[in-house]
């Protein structure tokens, strides 16, 4: 078909963005009758009409947004804005003077947020200056005439069309006589939140795009585009205090059978306006909900088919389900250039596993160091790094001991750091004092359970957040260079074993290490067995978080007399205890050295001759060349330019990038990277469930 034979009539004038963009792609040439756009200047002049009515932060945020002010480092005020949410009639300073600094907020922390504070105060300055005017205006005519200058330099400095702007000045003069009083300044704002930027071609070419109030062309094929019920005929009838209801009081005025009869007629012209009429529904929206056709459009057809000359057919349409490739690739010696840095690829195990997650977003990272945004406040990692500083702080002043440290003393050093975070977040207080006190209680009740840990074991607390460094050659000028922290390490003259405190219980899969996404536990075992010469227990994670548990609260028992039991304390005890084990892979038979009655980590139990036992027990050796081949599996892909935005699920939902990538495709599977024998087990016993 030629592009100037046909006419589109859209039923639904939201479909006009998405035809102009397929026609601009396929360089179809088209014309919109009408072309209606938003336009960010009513935007503006409503933003700074609203900051006038209420001066709060909120407000001061839309003002910034919209774009009437160019200030440099505008973003810097956004910045602190959104961290401190405080008035900009006050000065920014409050960080100045601070000096004490704690663990979580450390001297790093706390010198980023001063000098954010710095230049915020200087874009603080020049904003009061701009706002004071609104905030404190000599009169109301003085306020519209500092807008409507404000509105027209943003103009002058971003190029925004003009015709807009005379529009709204041209309305604000005409019902400047009405505006006498604050208040009224919001009955303008009403409508303003209506006024777009419509516009009529200057000339016609090509694809006629026009709606159901417009006339229809005249040409070869014309196409009706979103016939739903909800969208033809449409008709609009009376609403609001002239609604239907009082027109039906005006004798002469037509009735509303009347003037749908009337609105029919003439939208009905649409479906004879052309030799060749294609009629079109969606048969749902994008969110699965059903539509379906308009009854007029389907009383048409129906009298179409009834006519034996009339030809009706439904339109051939194709489906295509062509996957859509995402398989993005540098070339090697831009992968080098952006990811090797003296011969070393340098990391974290978690940002491998990053990769293995979804390669695009290790790009984005750690190729083109892309920030992630600064963290807001108190976030719940907080929590989690405090818990961890507790312990460690505990670890190293007392050794085995820790776990009998009073009340008095956690309370102290919790509320040192909590104390320096009140200092920079003073709008927190309230909810530190909460979070103080939930991190008390859990710690409190955590120590409890690693004390009873602690009576069984031959072990001590040896070395607790121990930094290590770990090199894999990948070929012959590029290793991978991991570095990282291992939370604890615990000795005695003989063993040593792994533990890593985790927020919440969490299991060691096997199918998870072999996917390269539970890399860290293990490979913090694999560093220590050659850093020490001590033989390796194990690996463990340990949970700091209070576990819910399922406990019944007696037993019932049916034979007369029918009793009820209730369940013990003892009993309830041993259930928490059970639910809180250490949960990991344990790597030597001595396994009774951690664990002298098999009852502190999952998976090992004791016998009836009093002999502690593993049900599975692995080979750290053969462990360790799985570990080699997959790191240099992943490094090589790195090496190779595979950054490819292929997600594994779970991966986007924590993900900051997603306003970068968009991404909408299928998610990849979790796939093994090494095939795993059964050497991997001390006794040949293996089968594929979790430890
Ligand atoms: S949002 Fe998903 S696909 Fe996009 S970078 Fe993040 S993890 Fe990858």
């Amino acid at each position: 078909m030629d592009a100037d034979t046909l006419h589109i009539t859209l039923a639904n004038t939201s479909y006009k963005p998405i035809l102009a963009q397929i026609f601009q792609r396929y360089h179809i040439p088209y014309t919109l009758l009408q072309d209606s756009r938003s336009s960010i200047i009513p935007h503006r002049f409503s933003a700074l009409f609203s900051y006038y009515l209420k001066s709060d932060t909120d407000s001061l945020r839309n003002v910034l947004d919209c774009g009437v002010f160019h200030i440099e480092q505008l973003q810097k005020l956004k910045d602190y804005l959104d961290v401190f949410s405080c008035d900009i009639k006050e000065p920014f300073d409050h960080l100045q003077g601070i000096t004490e600094q704690g663990h979580i907020l450390d001297t790093v922390e706390l010198t980023k947020l001063q000098k954010l504070e710095e230049d915020a105060e200087q874009v603080r300055r020049q904003v009061k200056e701009l706002t004071d005017p609104l905030t404190q205006p000599d009169s109301l005519p003085a306020l519209i005439q500092t807008v409507s200058t404000y509105v027209r330099e943003s103009i002058a400095q971003d190029g925004s069309d003009t015709n807009i702007l005379l529009h709204i000045e041209t309305m604000l003069k005409e019902l400047y006589p009405y505006i006498n009083k604050k208040e009224d300044i919001t009955f303008f704002l009403y409508f303003l939140d209506d006024i777009s930027q419509s516009s009529a071609p200057s000339q016609r070419k090509g694809v006629i795009v026009s709606d159901l109030r417009q006339a229809p062309f005249c040409r070869e094929h014309q196409f009706l585009l979103g016939c739903t019920q909800k969208d033809y005929p449409a008709f609009q009838t009376k609403k609001g205090i002239f609604d239907e209801n009082y027109h039906a009081f005006i004798s002469t005025y037509p009735t509303m059978e009347q003037r749908y009869q009337f609105y029919l007629e003439q939208i009905s012209a649409q479906l004879y306006a052309a030799p060749h009429i294609y009629v079109s529904y969606p048969l749902g929206t994008y969110e699965g909900k059903g539509m379906e056709a308009a009854l007029e459009i389907e009383e048409f057809v129906r009298k179409l088919l009834h006519d034996p000359k009339a030809k009706s057919s439904p339109y051939p349409l194709y489906g295509s389900y062509e996957p859509v490739s995402t398989n993005i690739t540098l070339s090697p010696a831009m992968a080098e250039a952006l990811f090797v840095r003296d011969g070393n690829i340098h990391g974290s195990i978690s940002a491998l596993e990053r990769y293995v997650k979804c390669p695009f977003s290790y790009f984005l990272r750690y190729g083109l160091s892309l920030r992630e945004p600064m963290k807001v406040g108190f976030p719940d990692s907080y929590a989690g790094t405090l818990s961890h500083y507790l312990l460690e702080t505990f670890t190293e002043e007392y050794g085995k001991e820790y776990t009998r440290v009073a009340e008095e003393k956690i309370e102290e050093i919790l509320m040192k750091e909590i104390t320096v975070m009140q200092d920079v977040f003073p709008s927190l207080e309230k909810k530190l004092e909460n979070v103080a006190q939930r991190i008390l209680t859990s710690m409190t009740q955590t120590l409890s359970l690693l004390d009873e840990y602690e009576q069984h074991s031959l072990l001590s607390p040896y070395q607790s957040e121990k930094e290590f460094h770990y090199q894999i050659p990948l070929n012959e000028k590029v290793n991978l260079a991991l570095k990282g922290y291992i939370d604890r390490i615990d000795t005695s003259d003989e063993f040593l074993c792994i533990l890593d405190y985790k927020s919440s219980a969490k299991t060691l899969s096997q199918t998870n290490v072999f996917a390269a996404l539970q890399l860290q536990l293990l490979t913090y075992a694999i560093v220590c067995s050659k850093e020490f010469q001590k033989r390796v227990l194990g690996a463990f994670y340990v949970s700091l978080k209070n576990e819910n548990i399922p406990y019944t609260a007696g037993k019932l028992s049916r034979r007369k007399p029918v009793t009820h039991m209730p369940s013990s304390k003892e009993e309830y005890e041993e259930v928490r205890y059970k639910s809180h084990r250490l949960n990991g892979w344990v790597m030597d038979h001595e396994i009774q050295a951690l664990d002298d009655n098999g009852t502190h980590i999952v998976g090992v139990t004791q016998n009836k001759e009093g002999a502690v036992k593993a049900r599975k027990l692995y080979e750290l050796s053969s462990i360790e060349r799985y570990f080699t081949q997959m790191y240099q599996l992943i490094g090589n892909r790195i090496l190779n330019g595979d950054i490819r935005c292929m997600p594994m699920e779970e991966a986007c939902m924590f993900c900051s990038y997603y306003e970068i990538c968009r991404f909408k495709g299928i998610y990849a599977e979790k796939t093994q990277l090494v095939e795993v024998e059964d050497d991997i087990y001390q006794q040949a016993k293996g089968s594929d469930e979790d430890a």
